[in-house]
């Protein structure tokens, strides 16, 4: 066993045990404690010292994979999903465990892992985008991170909706989590889905049931187009080759069929769309880009 990783996420945190082989030995999970700070760290600590006593080395290289940003000079961290704005993680979670850890953004180290061994192989560019409780993406060149981009995410769920977009459906601009309204997380995330739903359809129904709903297909058609016009961004800005796709809402039926459709009929002129790929490591692939980002600074502490 050589390395581990903890995804945190808004919903649940999972601590994840890898071989020489970058295989899963062993994983758990728990949910993400949200009654403040102090809850917050101590629940990350149990997931680091489980990780230690299984692998039955103090000093196993560790990468946590936080969402949101964390200023790589302070260290404060910055998100909207857990309780943590404003407050060094690193340091709380090295007094309580007595050790240091490698951190980084979820979707920088999901988009390192899949660049590596998963759906994004082979591609130069690749945009990792989580769409879950929260949207954020990463992006990793030629099987890495670039320097600095561990840390700092693409934080495409937090930016605005085109308004040709709200127009073209007839939306109202809903408010986001980070406190600014029409981001893209309300429409896009499984809570997006939701608020969709009730939008249109007067109805309660979730990312999870959308899909086996009769009127489900006018849901997913709108939401498609707005993702759309998110991927459309992240071409315009980064052309990545290749562009996979992970959490909860990735595993609708035909995701990637249904968005390259969307994507085609947006496209700016004759540019060349981006592979659209689902994750081949599922909700392993976060920690899985974490534990080979602290895998491989223990191999070269100076980089
Ligand atoms: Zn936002």
């Amino acid at each position: 066993m050589i390395c581990g990783g903890i995804d945190v996420g808004g919903t649940k945190m999972e601590a994840q045990l890898f071989d020489e082989g970058m295989r899963l030995v062993t994983s758990r999970r728990s949910p993400t404690r949200h009654e403040d700070f102090d809850a917050f760290i101590a629940g990350l600590a149990e997931e680091a010292r489980w990780l230690i006593a299984q692998s039955g080395r103090a000093d196993l290289p560790i990468g946590i994979g936080l969402p949101g940003i964390v200023d790589p000079v302070s260290g404060a961290s910055t998100a909207s999903n857990i309780p943590t704005s404003g407050r060094d993680i690193a340091a709380a979670l090295q007094a309580s465990v007595g050790r240091s850890f490698v951190y980084g953004n979820d979707c920088a180290s999901f988009a390192l892992s899949e660049a590596n061994g998963g759906a994004g192989e082979g591609f130069g560019c690749v945009v990792g985008l989580i769409i879950g409780t929260g949207v954020g993406a990463g992006i990793s060149i030629n099987g890495t991170t670039p320097p600095r981009h561990n840390q700092l995410a693409v934080e495409i769920g937090h930016v605005g909706v085109p308004a040709r977009t709200l127009r073209r459906h007839g939306l109202p601009e809903w408010r986001c989590g980070c406190g600014r309204s029409a981001c893209f997380e309300p429409y896009m995330s499984g809570k997006g889905i939701a608020n969709l739903a009730r939008w249109k359809l007067g109805q309660e129904v979730s990312a999870a049931e959308i899909a086996a709903h009769p009127r489900g297909g006018e849901v997913l058609d709108i939401w498609a187009d707005v993702t759309a016009e998110a991927l459309d961004t992240l071409q315009l800005l980064f052309d990545p080759d290749c562009i996979t796709f992970g959490g909860g809402v990735s595993r609708l039926p035909d995701l990637a069929a249904r968005l390259e459709q969307a994507l085609l009929r947006l496209r700016l002129g004759t540019s060349r769309p981006p592979a659209l790929r689902v994750a081949r490591h599922g909700d392993s692939s976060g920690g899985r880009g974490m534990a080979l980002i602290a895998l491989r600074a223990a191999s070269s502490p100076s980089a």
